[in-house]
């Protein structure tokens, strides 16, 4: 690995994957909220947590919808290993395999057999793992291809052709009739050995909707178990995947997958669009690695999806086993968490305004969609800074079993506003300030004035262990 390869690794994003970082961990308090909202509601006010608000998940309205009973394609092993950084051997896509195995997802797809000969031996060792979930692997819509994959000992084989007129003139130069026949013949074969099967185009938003209806209808005639769409390209928008899914939904009967890429940012949010027009199967990879920037990621999907419908995927999923899954995938190609990581950036949790801090202190929901004991996270917040407020500074002094009154607290959070105004202060600094308050108002000391606080404050520093009793000139 060269460094330019790990440009994504700035030095102050060490270990920030599944718990805050160090340097967070000094300057912020984790905050346990339970005993806070058991006399609340449990998230009764929040819509994506199954509240009543106006613009909750239209899940019972909208026939067509699978936002509440989707199965995801895990494609890390396939997809994944087309991102510039994989080289995943065995011994790790048998690891992987099982971290999805236990994280639950409905199937893993695997490269092609046919790409090479440890591919394949990789594929029949995957396969004799005896995992709870599916193993498929995806090849080219061809018989050589389909007989290599049958004798792996696979629950499915994952087909796919291009279609748009990009790859028909520059990748593989075939007419629609030749597609359409060489899949039957692909098709009628993988059935042929009992094993599930799916036929997908490549680079479906840019092929013909009629050479695509007509195509898929034909593979639904001869009993493809899923037709699969594909934004190779990552060139649609939720809108168009919407209207295609749609129209699909209405000219087959079978399941229907869908791939989406992140060139533009869409992936997830067309994921779910895909779902919300009926759409049944949707391919992540873990941190959403894939051929360019990749796919939608399992965590950033699994977090959306948990917005629509709690229940259900706390239900199917395992979810305090996705920071496992994408350590595992982050260490394996050398790439750092993302800071702004749904779930499991080490920010995603941590709350910094005061007037943030003081709610989130009251009831999480006020400021989380998502719970972060739900997937084995903690949440944080942030008082060392100028942003602050004196109910965040409250709870810490609560936290040290400090007794102040709410005018000595709002006092001692001015202390640290003034202080932060310099540099951002530490939790030892903030601590500090506390005791030093704490201590002061024991003894009868006037630390309005600078100079005694001051001067105090550097008593602490200097021996925190030994509490300065001695009178103090207040001016
Ligand atoms: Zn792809």
């Amino acid at each position: 690995m060269t460094d330019d390869c790990c440009q994504t690794r700035p030095s102050k994003m060490q270990k920030v994957n599944g718990d805050a970082p160090e340097e967070v961990k000094e300057s912020h308090v984790a905050v346990d909220t339970s005993s806070a909202v058991s006399t609340q509601p449990s998230h009764g006010d929040n819509p994506a947590l199954g509240g009543t608000q106006p613009f909750a998940a239209s899940r019972y309205s909208d026939f067509l919808s699978n936002v509440s009973n989707f199965k995801i394609i895990e494609s890390t092993l396939r997809e994944g290993e087309q991102f510039a950084n994989a080289f995943f051997d065995t011994e790790t896509k048998i690891k992987i395999a099982k971290a999805l195995d236990d994280f639950g997802v409905d199937c893993i797809e695997l490269t092609s057999p046919a790409a090479s000969e440890q591919s394949r031996k990789d594929c029949e060792a995957i396969c004799k793992l005896g995992l709870k979930t599916k193993v498929i692997t995806h090849i080219r819509c061809h018989m050589d291809d389909a007989r290599i994959a049958v004798e792996t000992g696979v629950d499915g084989v994952d087909v796919v052709m291009g279609t748009s007129k990009f790859l028909r003139e520059y990748s593989h130069g075939k007419d629609m009739t030749y597609i359409t026949k060489s899949a039957v013949e692909v098709i009628e074969f993988v059935k042929s050995k009992g094993i599930e099967i799916r036929f997908s185009t490549e680079d479906s938003f840019r092929s013909d909707l009629v050479d695509l209806l007509s195509i898929y209808q034909v593979v639904d005639k001869v009993g493809v178990n899923r037709v699969g769409i594909a934004d190779t390209v990552g060139v649609a928008n939720p809108r168009q995947v919407y209207d295609l899914v749609r129209t699909l939904r209405s000219v087959v009967g079978c399941d229907i997958e869908c791939h989406f890429h992140n060139d533009t940012g869409c992936a997830i949010a067309n994921a779910y669009t895909a779902l919300e027009a009926g759409a049944t199967h949707v391919d992540t990879s873990v941190l959403g690695i894939g051929e360019r920037n990749g796919i939608p990621s399992l965590g950033g999907f699994i977090a959306r999806m948990y917005a629509a419908d709690r229940e259900y995927v706390m239900n199917k999923y395992n979810l305090k086993a996705l920071r496992e899954v994408e350590n595992l995938v982050a260490d394996a190609v050398q790439v750092q968490i993302p800071f702004n990581n749904p779930v499991t950036g080490y920010c995603a949790f941590t709350h910094k305004a005061g007037i943030h801090a003081k709610a989130i202190l009251a009831n999480p929901s006020t400021y989380e969609i998502l719970k972060p004991e739900d997937f084995g996270m903690s949440r944080y917040v942030s008082i060392g800074h100028r942003l602050t407020g004196w109910n965040a500074v409250k709870s810490r002094a609560q936290q040290l079993g400090l007794e102040l009154t709410d005018d000595q607290i709002k006092a001692a959070t001015n202390r640290i506003k003034v202080m932060a105004d310099i540099k951002d202060q530490t939790m030892e600094d903030v601590d500090a300030v506390l005791h030093v308050f704490y201590r002061a108002i024991k003894n009868g000391q006037d630390i309005s004035h600078d100079k005694v606080f001051d001067r105090l404050l550097e008593h602490y520093n200097a021996t925190p262990d030994v509490p300065a009793i001695e009178a103090e000139p207040t001016a």
